[in-house]
C-alpha cells in the first residue's frame, strides 16, 4: 500500500471532490488510503458528509469562477470550512459542462446556460468521439445524484438531457423551477429541455424563455432559446429579432455565430 500513499494532506478542493465522487479511479483510492490512516482528514470528510447532507438545501447559492476556486484552493486551510465551502459552492454541472464542451454535440436546438457552444446533431452519430466515455460516466453520475433542492435537480435535469431522456429532463427541470422560481438560468434551461423534445412546438418553450428574460434580461441563453422557440411556432421576423438580440449580448461566442446564420436563413 505504500506506493499509493498520499505524502501530504490532500488539497480541500480534492476532498471535496472525494465527498462528490467526482475523483477519478486512481486519485479516488488514494484519498481513500490516505484518509485510512489520518485521523484529521477522516475527520473532516466525515463532518462535511453529515453536514451537507443535513444542510446543503438552506446553504445559500454562491456564483464561482474557476480563477476564484483557484486562489481559494491555494489559500484555504484544511478545515471541516474550506471543504464544506468547495462542496457547497461547487457548480454541480461543472465537469459535464468541461466534457461536454468536446463531444461535438449538445442535447437540442436551445442553448443551455454556462455550457460552451456545440453544434446540434438532429441524428448522434454512432462513431464516438474522444472524451465520450467519461462524459458518459459523468452523466450516470449525475443521474443517479441525490438531492431535491432546486441545484440538485437542475443537475440531474441537464444530465438526462445528455443522457438522451429527454422527458425525464423536462420533469426534473420543471421541479427545480417549482423549487427556485425567482431563478433565470433554470427557467432558460427549462426552456432548452421544451426545445429539445421534439413533440413540443415551441409555446412552452416560449413561455418558459420569456419568464428568464423577465427575472434577468441580459441572459443571452435565454434569448437565444425563445429566439428557437418562435422559429419553430413560425413567427420567423420575431425569431430574427430575438436572435440579433442574443448576439448584442454574447458578440463574440460562437453561439452567435449561429444566431447569425439562423438570421440569415430567416430572410431566405
Ligand atoms: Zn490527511
Amino acid at each position: 500500500v505504500t506506493d499509493d500513499r498520499l505524502e501530504r494532506c490532500p488539497d480541500p478542493s480534492v476532498l471535496a471532490a472525494f465527498i462528490e465522487g467526482a475523483l477519478e479511479e486512481g486519485s479516488f483510492r488514494e484519498v481513500k488510503i490516505h484518509a485510512a490512516d489520518c485521523s484529521e482528514c477522516a475527520m473532516v470528510i466525515a463532518e462535511s458528509v453529515r453536514f451537507v447532507t443535513r444542510e446543503r438545501p438552506r446553504v445559500a447559492r454562491f456564483r464561482t469562477n474557476r480563477s476564484l476556486w483557484r486562489w481559494v484552493a491555494a489559500v484555504a486551510a484544511l478545515s471541516a470550512f474550506a471543504i464544506l465551502w468547495f462542496v457547497t459552492a461547487r457548480d454541480p454541472l461543472e465537469r459535464l459542462k468541461r466534457l461536454a464542451a468536446d463531444t461535438g454535440a449538445r442535447p437540442g436546438e436551445g442553448r443551455l446556460d454556462g455550457f460552451a457552444y456545440t453544434p446540434y446533431v438532429a441524428q448522434r452519430s454512432a462513431r464516438s468521439a474522444v472524451g465520450d466515455l467519461s462524459m458518459e460516466v459523468e452523466v450516470n453520475r449525475l443521474v443517479q445524484s441525490g438531492g431535491t433542492d432546486a441545484r440538485a435537480l437542475h443537475a440531474r435535469g441537464v444530465a438526462l438531457l445528455y443522457a438522451g431522456d429527454r422527458k425525464g429532463g423536462r420533469r426534473l427541470l420543471a421541479l427545480a423551477t417549482g423549487r427556485d422560481p425567482r431563478n433565470p438560468v433554470l427557467w432558460s434551461d427549462l426552456a432548452a429541455a421544451e426545445i429539445a423534445d421534439p413533440s413540443g412546438d415551441g409555446s412552452l418553450a416560449l413561455v418558459a424563455a420569456e419568464h428568464a428574460i423577465a427575472l434577468s434580461p441580459a441572459l443571452a441563453a435565454a434569448h437565444f432559446n425563445r429566439a428557437v422557440a418562435l422559429e419553430r411556432l413560425g413567427r420567423r421576423a420575431e425569431a430574427a429579432t430575438e436572435y440579433a438580440r442574443a448576439v448584442e449580448l454574447d458578440p463574440s461566442s460562437r453561439w452567435s455565430a449561429e444566431a447569425r446564420k439562423n438570421i440569415a436563413r430567416m430572410s431566405d
